[in-house]
């Protein structure tokens, strides 16, 4: 299933997407069925069938919407935490000439960042000028998770999705803490759909991009993945409890402005647009200025 968080007007609400059609979740389904992803995935397997069955019955009932109707929002919009992984691609670590990580290395960015398709990554000008881009696999818990094996580990896995982690350099790198620097408001787009896990025959095969304007910056696969998926959640939750919704975005592949002869870096009007094999595609445009949106 491909599942969004979606407003036609009315607020938030959980959808699923099929043929081009937006299918109104908790519409279809009546009953108690809540319209928020989190409290959707914290259903367990007892949610899923649910929706499964709605979007049967709403495809035979031709209880749909055109998908131009609506706004696609984050898949997800109230995560308990963003995990991200640094360094965590073979090639982001041969661009830099160093030595892959022993073990993962771990940051946040703050739920407070997340944005959906289309909407604006902006920064203020006076805050930051060296706003760079980081296609990244995000993997959505759909079961809470503590000393789990790695075994085990994709059971506890929803689904997929895509975020671009968007990054502030010199407040990254100026600060000692990354924190900063990966969490300005706007700076962590989700979407466009959470693909359910069943859909991904092989996270650790699928091929993921960016583009800025068109022009190809990162062009790579999930296979350059130094700590996988199942070891990554086995590391987390022997320290921490991963819950339903919660995100881990597993590190970026070569090819980011930072590491560039000339570096580049995102700008007023720049276009950027993240792909990865099966979970679509994610346009976000930039927006320079002290005008923030409230
Ligand atoms: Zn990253």
């Amino acid at each position: 299933m491909k599942l969004i968080t979606f407003d036609a007007g009315q607020g938030p609400r959980l959808g699923a997407l099929a043929n081009d059609q937006v299918i109104d979740l908790a519409e279809v389904s009546q009953g108690d069925f809540p319209a928020d992803m989190r409290a959707f995935l914290e259903l367990g397997e007892a949610g899923i069938e649910t929706a499964r069955s709605a979007i049967e019955q709403a495809l035979t009932n031709g209880q749909t919407t055109l998908v131009e109707g609506v706004k696609i929002l984050a898949p997800i919009l109230n995560p308990s935490k963003i995990i991200a992984v640094g360094l965590n691609y073979m090639d982001h670590c041969r661009e830099q000439n160093i030595d892959p990580p022993q073990s993962p290395i771990l940051f946040t960015k703050f739920p407070s960042s997340i944005i959906g398709p289309d909407d604006a990554i902006r920064w203020d000008p006076a805050l930051t000028s060296q706003v760079d881009f980081e296609a990244e696999l995000a993997v959505v818990i759909g079961r809470p998770a503590r000393h789990v094996a790695e075994t085990a580990a994709l059971d506890y896995v929803a689904g997929y999705t895509i975020c671009q982690d968007v990054s502030a350099r010199d407040l990254q790198l100026g600060d000692g803490q990354w924190i900063r620097g990966k969490s300005l408001d706007t700076f962590c787009p989700l979407g466009p759909y959470l693909a359910t896990r069943d859909e991904i025959a092989d996270p650790q095969n699928l091929a993921i991009r960016c583009t800025v304007n068109d022009t190809v910056m990162q062009d790579s696969t999930t296979a350059e993945m130094i700590f996988g998926i199942a070891f990554l959640i086995e590391y987390m939750s022997r320290a921490f409890t991963l819950l339903p919704g919660d995100l881990i975005v597993t590190g970026t592949p070569d090819g980011v402005g930072l590491f560039r002869s000339p570096k580049i870096f995102l700008k007023n009007g720049d276009k950027v647009i993240t792909e990865i094999e099966g979970l679509g595609k994610l346009t976000n445009l930039c927006v320079e200025g002290t005008t923030f949106p409230s």
